[in-house]
């Protein structure tokens, strides 16, 4: 087979056999086929789509281009949670921690961040010496000993997601829904898991637009999880705004450890136990949805979670003493009054990126204390000079890069016509 003409086919509407999406993956992995020939294939995908067996084959292959985690018959539950991506969406480093003290295990493999969105990988290596490249044995023996493990994909676990992965981040072709699928389900699937849910996230600040595209995406994860005989549910949730006050690194792990003091904004707490809840029902932890929420409620508050989260980040050779330094802070004010009805998220994605906390290029590396904290929520009344956002920058920010910032916030005359759920709906 010949790489170019299956991008021919592809980029024509063409529907390619499980011998040619074998060659793809297979190809790439090995280095046969390089990066240019692979971006512009995922170009072909993102604008033609894959059909539902296509995009069951590509999960199926890239999940084989490396090791299954192993269950012993003895092991708990093993459950896990994975978000197709957002603004300051952190719930994954308490959820975590918080579910292995309810007696499941949970082998989460994360991403770094994609596109505008931040990553878990990233985030958690904000704390110095935290290692996020563990081999299969590491991740066994951290699992038996704490139960919880927040790590990458490496040569051994999925190395088709940890080459294509990098390689969307950077060529526009993150916001295929195929290609969503397969990445997220192809971690998934390798972690030998009982249960899963997912934070399908729609929204100016995450990867669907809309309701019905996230739905068509929750569903596409949901069936791919049930055909590999994997309990899936997902969560369809709004990301029009910040999820919580902080964007970047390390402002999101002391939010994190905010949280799991107990404080912390309300809304990724709320988000964080309808998330842990799913998992807990479903591997009858708990009977119903109302006693796992209480019963999560119950773990952060006692401040188990907390202390497995400080296990887990020593396990793997973190060194936290308390909150992370983060950069240097600038406050911008509100140059007109009136309701805020919105943030653009795009915009302060891009200002985090630009700032150095995300990356331009596969394999930049990224300063982990920048960011921005959102000091008004949408729907609130502002006044001139009244602070808006929080900079934390490495040098004093530019006039004119503070003054497009401030075009984020979107602020007008009408009051708001009521609140929108954070959780829009379910699919099971
Ligand atoms: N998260 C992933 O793991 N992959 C994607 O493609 C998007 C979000």
């Amino acid at each position: 087979m010949i790489a170019a003409e299956l991008i021919v086919k592809k980029r024509d509407g063409g529907r390619h056999t499980d011998q040619e999406l074998a060659f793809l993956v297979d190809g790439f992995v090995a280095g046969d086929i390089p990066d240019y020939q692979m971006a512009a294939w995922c170009m072909a995908v993102f604008f033609r789509g894959l059909t539902d067996h296509e995009t069951r084959t590509l999960t199926d292959r890239m999940m084989v281009s490396g090791q299954r985690l192993k269950r012993l018959s003895a092991d708990a539950p093993r459950v896990d949670k994975h978000s197709t991506g957002g603004l300051g969406d952190k719930t994954s480093l308490i959820l975590a921690p918080l579910l292995a003290c309810c007696d499941l295990h949970v082998p989460m493999l994360s991403g770094r961040g994609l596109g505008i969105t931040g990553g878990t990988l990233d985030k958690l290596e904000s704390i110095p010496g935290l290692r996020t490249d563990l081999n299969l044995s590491q991740i066994d023996r951290q699992l038996e000993r704490i139960g919880v493990v927040i790590t990458g994909t490496t040569p051994e676990l999925v190395p088709a997601d940890a080459s294509l992965y990098q390689l969307r981040d950077v060529t526009g072709t993150v916001a295929s829904l195929p290609l969503i699928t397969a990445s997220i389900m192809s971690k998934k699937l390798v972690e030998s898991l009982d249960a899963l849910v997912l934070d399908v996230k729609f929204g100016c600040g995450a990867f669907m637009p809309d309701i019905p595209a996230a739905r068509k995406l929750a569903q596409a994860l949901v069936q791919a999880g049930q055909a590999f005989g994997l309990a899936t549910t997902a969560l369809i949730t709004d990301m029009n705004q910040p999820l919580g006050a902080m964007v970047g690194n390390a402002l999101e792990v002391n939010e994190v450890l905010e949280l799991l003091d107990g404080g912390g904004p309300p809304a990724v707490r709320h988000l964080t136990l309808e998330l842990a809840a799913r998992p807990l029902v479903a591997t009858g932890r708990c009977s119903s949805l109302e006693q796992a929420r209480n019963y999560a409620s119950q773990v952060i508050d006692s401040g188990r979670a907390r202390q497995r989260f400080e296990h887990m980040v020593a396990e793997q050779g973190g060194r936290l003493g308390g909150p992370l330094p983060v950069a240097p802070r600038y406050s911008l004010t509100a140059s007109q009054a009136g309701w805020l009805s919105g943030w653009d998220c795009q915009r302060l994605g891009q200002a985090v990126i630009e700032l150095g906390g995300g990356r331009r290029l596969a394999g930049d590396s990224i300063d982990h204390g920048v960011g921005l904290e959102v000091l008004v929520q949408p729907d609130s009344h502002v006044e001139v000079g009244q602070p808006l956002l929080n900079v934390y920058a490495r040098q004093a920010p530019e006039r004119h890069w503070l003054q497009s910032l401030r075009d984020a916030a979107q602020i007008g005359h009408q009051p708001p016509d009521g609140v929108r759920p954070l959780i829009a709906e379910e699919i099971l």
